[in-house]
């Protein structure tokens, strides 16, 4: 049997730190604030909408949300991308995607200022993780794989570790991540030739297709770690991951259940790039605090 490397475990540590952090910055006159930016109510929008206030609320960070119709102009969408750029309350902007087909996503992304990008999807942030410079904020769905994998002890140094997807969401970012922490890394997509047998040479597996169970136990051995991004609806109309869990879960050392797994660490991780913003943005005065 596996073991479970569950979000809650991981969540318990990096929450604390997170709330101990927002008090801090809250008595010194500083409430660490999420825009979360919305086109349209699409349910898997508004499903983690739902879970990012919850846990806003329980970690005392503040959020404003700025929600456009499905129909929106393009210059609606970049005003409100203006808008929170300049407001000093706001630290840090979750902007959902994909955006609808009319707008122009590329124009809108690289409208956002890039202090305020805490979920790594401008061009300068994902350059600091592919060049392994601290330059903005990573995306955090890899760096919730990546935190998970730390939680529980999981050195990818000297290890082979597979990605299955190369999106610049998750799969690129997930492999350099690892390749920054001395994995030995090879990245699956839909040309890879062979995919079972590429998957079952790896130590750690980190499968990111969009597609339910696209990974079965001929894929996997034992000793395997896997960490299943996927979030899918299987034909049950439960969610599911892109792993094939019942076949997995026999075979392999560890593995992250789906519901229960990355998810609700990258709310974990958005939360405190939020707070790592409101102090970069106050550092000024911070500095002038701290030396009373
Ligand atoms: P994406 O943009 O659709 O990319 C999927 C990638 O997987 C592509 O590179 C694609 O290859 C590859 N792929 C698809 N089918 C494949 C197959 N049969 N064999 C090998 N490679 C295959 O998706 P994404 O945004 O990276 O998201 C991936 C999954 O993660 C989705 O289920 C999404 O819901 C989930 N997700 C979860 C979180 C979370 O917090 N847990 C956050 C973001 C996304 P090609 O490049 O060759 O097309």
């Amino acid at each position: 049997m596996a073991k479970q490397l569950l979000g809650k475990e991981v969540n318990a540590q990096l929450n604390e730190q997170i709330k101990a952090e927002t008090a801090a910055l809250r008595e010194r006159g500083i409430t660490p604030t999420l825009g979360i930016v919305r086109v349209g109510e699409r349910e898997d929008d508004l499903s983690y909408e739902r879970g990012a206030v919850k846990r806003c609320e329980t970690l005392g960070i503040a959020y404003k949300k700025y929600v456009l119709p499905a129909d929106a102009a393009q210059e609606d969408v970049l005003a409100v991308i203006g808008e929170v750029n300049t407001d000093a309350q706001v630290h840090g902007v979750l902007l959902f995607r994909p955006l609808p087909k009319h707008l122009d996503e590329e124009e809108i992304i690289h409208a956002l200022s890039p202090q305020k990008d805490v979920d790594g999807i401008t061009d300068g942030s994902l350059a600091g993780v592919f060049a392994g410079k601290a330059l903005g904020y990573a995306p955090c769905t890899p760096s919730a794989c990546m935190e998970i994998l730390k939680h529980y002890g999981i050195d990818p140094a000297g290890k082979k570790c597979v990605v299955v997807g190369r999106s610049l969401v998750v799969g690129k970012p997930a492999a350099m991540m690892l390749l920054q922490k001395n994995g030995t890394v090879t990245i699956c997509h839909t040309g890879t030739k062979d995919m079972p047998s590429v998957v079952r040479e790896a130590d750690i597996v980190i499968v990111a297709a969009g597609r339910a169970g696209v990974v079965d136990g001929s894929f996997l051995r034992a000793g395997q770690v896997v960490i299943d991004v996927g979030i899918n609806v299987g034909a049950d109309g439960k969610l599911c991951g892109d792993v094939k869990y019942d076949e997995a879960e026999p075979l392999v050392e560890a593995i992250t259940p789906v519901p229960g797994g990355v998810g609700s660490v990258t709310t974990s991780v958005l939360l405190s790039h939020v707070v790592q913003a409101a102090k970069a943005q106050n550092a000024e005065m911070l500095d002038t605090f701290m030396a009373k």
